[in-house]
Order: structure tokens, then C-alpha cells, then sequence
């Protein structure tokens, strides 16, 4: 199989010890209770994003500064943000000048993160950045959930250049859903990965709405994809009684689907017959230990299966 070692090491290799870390210090919160689907009017998260914890040195906040900030590292240049929540508090109780700084400095963070990883890579290949302006060849199309806390490239130790990256909420691959069909058909047709990973999560939030009784708004349509899934797989997610285990099952049927959803496109069916690539690959992320789970998926077992009612093979 094309590029199997080099998948084989992806699978093993485990998220970073940052990333890692931050899993520990920032257990996943619910997305029900996540503003992004919260009725009612918009407000600030009432604890401070994960992301400060990354923080350094501070050279704007120093009026702000208390014994429960972040540590600083006078090493780097990158501003320290203090936690706004550290000490209990909530957005609401905030002044707006401190809200304001707060916003600044989240913003301006991004940039001084990007020059620093932009002379980093220069230094270590001055080539680097016209490397990249020539174009792409990657050798991956992901299709991943927009969970803040699985980045693509991150927990694989992918380079850029190396896949070509598409995520929405619980990695779902609709044949309505324009943008996904255009990814995988560029991807494919233009970019010719070898490989099309679709890849979830254990404790994604999106799956774990779709189990819920509740009305969420403008999610429904999109969330029911996922009803659809589980009750294709009534019998056997029923019989396990255990929640936890039934939800993370319902996340693996979940990215099987969806592998039978990319499978069902005529550009993967078409440059399979020519080429005999991309595979299509199931994986799950887990945060308890960082990995990456290959589902093994019978790629070849199941494009015969759907060619039957789903053959686009012939243009
Ligand atoms: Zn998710």
C-alpha cells in the first residue's frame, strides 16, 4: 500500500507533550454548554480560554499582574496574557478597559506567534517559505471535527504542504454539504492524495448533542446526520449499557459512515479504478492518551459494497 510506512508512523506517534499537557490542565467541556450553541444572548466564556496557559512574559499587563498569573518567560518576547478567571472572577465583573486589554492582547499574540514561527522556519531552511510558494502536493486529505483541540498537523507531526485540511463540527461528510464535496473533489481530482483520513473523536460534542432530546436551533439539520447513523446501528448501540461506551461506539459508526460517505463520490471511485489510490481510512483521537486510533476500515471490502447501489465509475 502506497505510503504505508510513513501512515504507520503517524499512528504511532503521539500528540505532543504541549498539547498533551494541555489536555490535562484543560478537561474537555461540554459543547451543550459551550456559547456556541447556548441560547440567549452572547456572552464572555465565563473561565479563560486554555490557550493563556502558553503564554510568556508580559510587557503590557503589568497593572494586571497578580500572584496567580501565569508564569513569565523572560526568554521570549511574546506577551503574557493574564487569566482574567484565575482568581474566581467572571467576565461579567470585568472592567471594560480590562476586557479591552484582554482582547488586544489575545489578538496581538497570534502575531507575535506567527513572526517568531516564520523566523524559526527560516532559520532552519531559508528555503523554506519559496518552497511552499511553488505549490502543494500533500499526501493527505483530513476531514476532521473543528474541535479546538485536535489541529491536524499537531497531533500528527504533519508539516505544511503535507495535507490538505478540512474540518466541520463531528467530521461529517454530507453529499449536500457543498464545501466538504468540493474538498474531496479537488483534493482528488487536482491535488491526488493518496490517502483520505476521516478522522473523529472520543468526548466530540457534536456526537454527544445528537444524542441529546434537545432543540439546537440551526445544529438540528446538521447534528441529525448523526441521529441517522445511530439508527442505522440501533440494534448493536442499544444492547451496550454503559453511556460512555455506547457515545464513544456511536463516534466510530460515526467516521465509518462518513468513510462510506467519501467512498460514495465518483472523483474517489473513479481515481481508485485508475490509480488505485487514495485509501480511505476510519481514525479516532482519544484525550486520554493522545493517539490515534486506525479503525481498520476494509477500504477495498467497502467500495465493492457501495458500488452496487452507488457505482460512479463511468464519466
Ligand atoms: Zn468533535
Amino acid at each position: 500500500m502506497l505510503n504505508s510506512r510513513v501512515t504507520t508512523s503517524l499512528l504511532q506517534q503521539p500528540a505532543s507533550a504541549a498539547i498533551r499537557r494541555a489536555f490535562i490542565s484543560s478537561p474537555p467541556s461540554s459543547f451543550l454548554s459551550s456559547p456556541l450553541v447556548r441560547s440567549g444572548p452572547l456572552r464572555f466564556p465565563t473561565s479563560a480560554p486554555s490557550l493563556l496557559r502558553h503564554c510568556s512574559s508580559d510587557s503590557h499587563s503589568s497593572s494586571s499582574s497578580s500572584p496567580s498569573s501565569q508564569p513569565s518567560n523572560p526568554n521570549s518576547k511574546i506577551p503574557n496574557v493574564a487569566n482574567p478567571a484565575s482568581d474566581k472572577s467572571t467576565w461579567r465583573t470585568m472592567a471594560e478597559k480590562d476586557i479591552s486589554r484582554y482582547l488586544r492582547q489575545t489578538h496581538d499574540r497570534v502575531f507575535e506567534h506567527n513572526r517568531a514561527w516564520a523566523a524559526e522556519k527560516k532559520k532552519a531552511d531559508p528555503d523554506f517559505f519559496a518552497n511552499l510558494s511553488a505549490g502543494q502536493t500533500p499526501e493527505y486529505l483530513w476531514i476532521g471535527c473543528s474541535d479546538s483541540r485536535i489541529p491536524a498537523e499537531q497531533i500528527t507531526g504533519l508539516e505544511p504542504g503535507d495535507a490538505f485540511v478540512h474540518r466541520n463540527i463531528a467530521n461529517l461528510v454530507c453529499n449536500t454539504d457543498l464545501n466538504v464535496m468540493a474538498v474531496i473533489n479537488y483534493a482528488v481530482r487536482h491535488l491526488k492524495v493518496k490517502h483520505i483520513v476521516v478522522c473523529g473523536h472520543y468526548g466530540c460534542g457534536g456526537v454527544k448533542a445528537a444524542m441529546s432530546a434537545k432543540d439546537l436551533g440551526i445544529l438540528n439539520p446538521w447534528l441529525r446526520n448523526i441521529r441517522d447513523v445511530y439508527r442505522l446501528h440501533e440494534k448493536e448501540l442499544d444492547a451496550i449499557k454503559d453511556e460512555e461506551a455506547r457515545y464513544n461506539r456511536l463516534v466510530e459508526l460515526n467516521v465509518i459512515e462518513q468513510c462510506r460517505n467519501v467512498v460514495k463520490t465518483a472523483g474517489v471511485q473513479q481515481s481508485y479504478a485508475e490509480n488505485s489510490f487514495p485509501i480511505v481510512h476510519g481514525w479516532v483521537f482519544g484525550f486520554n492518551d493522545g493517539l490515534l486510533r486506525d479503525l481498520q476500515i476494509d477500504f477495498e471490502g467497502m467500495l465493492k459494497d457501495i458500488q452496487k447501489i452507488y457505482n460512479l465509475t463511468e464519466s
